[in-house]
């Protein structure tokens, strides 16, 4: 019998008792050389035998393992044999000797260096995810798997084998996309006596491994969650938005440096109220150095959507650069002149808005915005524009990318959609695909295209309840509904009903937490609603009118409208949902 034993990461106390146990049972023991502490070999049976694997080939191991038969063999294996212990390729050599194995698991050095460093991977609402990964060296390790595109999710990362390839992975790092700034460590020989933890950042990883000479026995760990104590609560804190907390940004903040540059500020402002009720405009002394300006940043970074600089474009570089992350949740940025002559959209122009918001500055200025992308550059088509004066909802907005670059290539927009289309379609888009070979699914249903922009109509709602439902009552009846017919929840803009609900709580209160509308109608105007409806005496005997949620729907949703879905009873709820029935070019 042959036991895979996990070793541990180094100290001797931690091997697990199963593993100790075995050691002292063992009739041949077999351990990686360098890795494994020979510490543990004291528990041993006298007679054992003792091999060093690092001297040995695989058929020289499954030899020695063949010949302790029907003996214990102890195959040591240094941290937790799942993790590159090529335990793979002995087991199918035991398979055809017909020599049963088992494996006892161990602590692995991932866990030993978080530890070392007194840290958690997963941080409550932050980092939840760990890539154990390793640079390509002379193994390779496959394409999809390859570090720049593992960096692209920003998540917490562990890199085995790769102490000595820190110049690629420093490299791989920034490619893939987290910042210089992003904290990392390299953990060398964890819990060891000779363990040493080295603190630094993505840009110094390389430079801090040649300084400390290290270059194997290491662990390099990468990712937010190093970032220390004090700074960590700060940026999880609910104010500050990061890749997790999306969509609580309002506001835009002006940072200005001069008294022309203030004037401006103060000028502009209350005019940007129609594109953002909070606008506010700091000065920032020259002479106070660069820690005023350094905070201001951080502080708007993560609660703005917009920040304006009014002075040099080279200190807005400077002073945003340790933030940038990615297009789908930077703020947008934007640098103007102190004359407002020049407003250059500087990050994030097409999700962010600094392209629109640029443009909406330069007409107040009477400036000009300086428009460097080249989809506006170009004039090309726009999705995201068309889909908003369509009254379609996008409901993936980090998609757009994709599509703008496919226009940009020239080539058609693949288009599904659930509503028969007429009319003239931008020449851009190809209609008529099916969901899964499309760049845009245009639909109010779910769909399980998982790469494709979703776009939908707003599905409008019709509701109707009894006297007294709670906001909870409501808040599941629509949930029920939206999977009982399959709808997109985030299509769904605005609730309409009956006057007679005016001041039913439950129902006002789900509207203003969930940010929906909520438009009523009279007795008499629904009941002029074209169609035909699910009649009720006794609805009409309360109410005045025979349906409330289907005729609401449909008033809803206006000419050409059809029901997608019947009156249908949640409790003392009934939900009705009506789409367009055609979309005209
Ligand atoms: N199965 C082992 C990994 C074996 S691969 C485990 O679970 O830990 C060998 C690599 O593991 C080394 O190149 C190094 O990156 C890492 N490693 C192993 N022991 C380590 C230790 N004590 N401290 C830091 N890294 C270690």
């Amino acid at each position: 019998m042959v036991y895979f034993v996990g070793a541990g990461p180094g100290d001797p106390d931690l091997i697990t008792v199963k593993g100790q146990r075995l050691i002292e049972q063992a009739d041949t023991i077999i351990y990686a050389g360098s890795l494994v502490n020979p510490d543990l070999l004291a528990g041993a049976r006298f007679n054992a035998k003792i091999y060093d694997s690092s001297k040995m080939s695989l058929p020289e191991i499954i030899s020695a393992m063949k010949k302790t038969e029907p003996g214990i063999t102890v195959r040591l294996h240094t941290g937790d044999p799942s993790i590159y212990g090529a335990i793979r390729e002995q087991m199918e050599e035991l398979d055809r000797e017909k020599i049963s194995y088992r494996v006892i698991p161990g602590v692995s050095s991932f866990s030993a260096a978080a530890a070392a460093l007194n840290t958690e991977y997963t941080v409550p609402e932050g980092n939840q995810t760990l890539i154990i990964t390793r640079e390509a060296g002379r193994t390779p390790v496959p394409e999809e798997q390859a570090l720049p595109l593992l960096a692209g999710h920003g998540a917490a990362m562990a890199l085995f084998l790769s102490a000595g390839l820190t110049d690629e992975v420093q490299a791989h790092l920034l490619e893939g996309g987290y910042t210089a700034e992003t904290p990392a460590a390299i953990v060398y020989r964890a819990s060891w006596p000779d363990e040493k933890v080295v603190r630094c950042t993505v840009g110094s990883l390389a430079e801090s491994t040649a300084e400390n000479g290290i270059e194997k026995q290491a662990l390099l760990l990468v990712g937010d969650f190093l970032e220390e104590e004090g700074k960590r609560s700060r940026l999880y804190a609910p104010e500050y938005s990061t890749d997790v907390r999306e969509g609580e940004k309002a506001g835009i903040a002006i940072a200005c440096f001069t008294d022309r540059g203030e004037a401006l500020a103060k000028r502009l402002a209350p005019r940007l109220a129609d594109v953002c009720s909070e606008t506010t405009v700091t000065r920032i002394g020259q002479d106070q150095g660069k820690e005023p300006l350094a905070a201001w940043t951080k502080e708007s970074w993560y609660s703005r959507r917009a920040l304006i600089f009014v002075g040099a474009a080279g200190i807005a570089v400077r002073a945003i650069a340790p933030f940038v992350k990615k297009k789908t949740i930077d703020p947008a940025v934007i640098v103007l002149d102190e004359e407002g002559n020049y407003i250059i959209p500087v990050l994030s122009g097409h999700i962010g808005g600094a392209v629109q918001l640029s443009k909406t500055i330069a007409s107040l200025t009477g400036g000009n915005a300086v428009i460097t992308t080249a989809s506006d550059r170009r004039g090309a088509f726009a999705i995201d524009t068309w889909a908003h004066n369509r009254g379609l909802v996008i409901l993936n907005p980090e998609k757009i990318v994709d599509v703008t670059s496919a226009v940009l290539e020239g080539r058609q927009v693949r288009l599904s959609s659930t509503i028969p289309l007429s009319g003239n379609l931008p020449v851009e888009l190809d209609p008529g695909y099916a969901d899964k070979n499309a760049d845009i699914v245009l639909s109010p249903y779910v769909s399980n295209s998982g790469n494709a922009l979703l776009l939908s109509p707003c599905i409008s709602v019709g509701i109707g309840t009894k006297k007294g439902v709670t906001k909870r009552q409501i808040a599941l009846a629509v949930a029920g509904f939206c999977k009982e017919y399959g709808f997109l929840r985030g299509a769904i803009r605005t609730l309409f009903t009956i006057d007679l609900k005016k001041n039913e709580e439950g129902l006002n209160e789900f509207c203003r937490e969930e940010g929906f509308g909520l438009v009523f109608y009279s007795a008499d105007t629904l009941s002029r609603a074209p169609g035909e409806f699910t009649a009720s005496d006794f609805v009409k005997e309360v109410t005045g009118v025979d349906n409330v949620c289907e005729r609401a729907a449909i008033l809803g949703e206006g000419p050409g409208g059809v029901l997608a879905a019947k009156k249908t009873s949640y409790g003392g709820i009934t939900l009705a949902a009506a789409i367009p029935g055609r979309m005209e070019f």
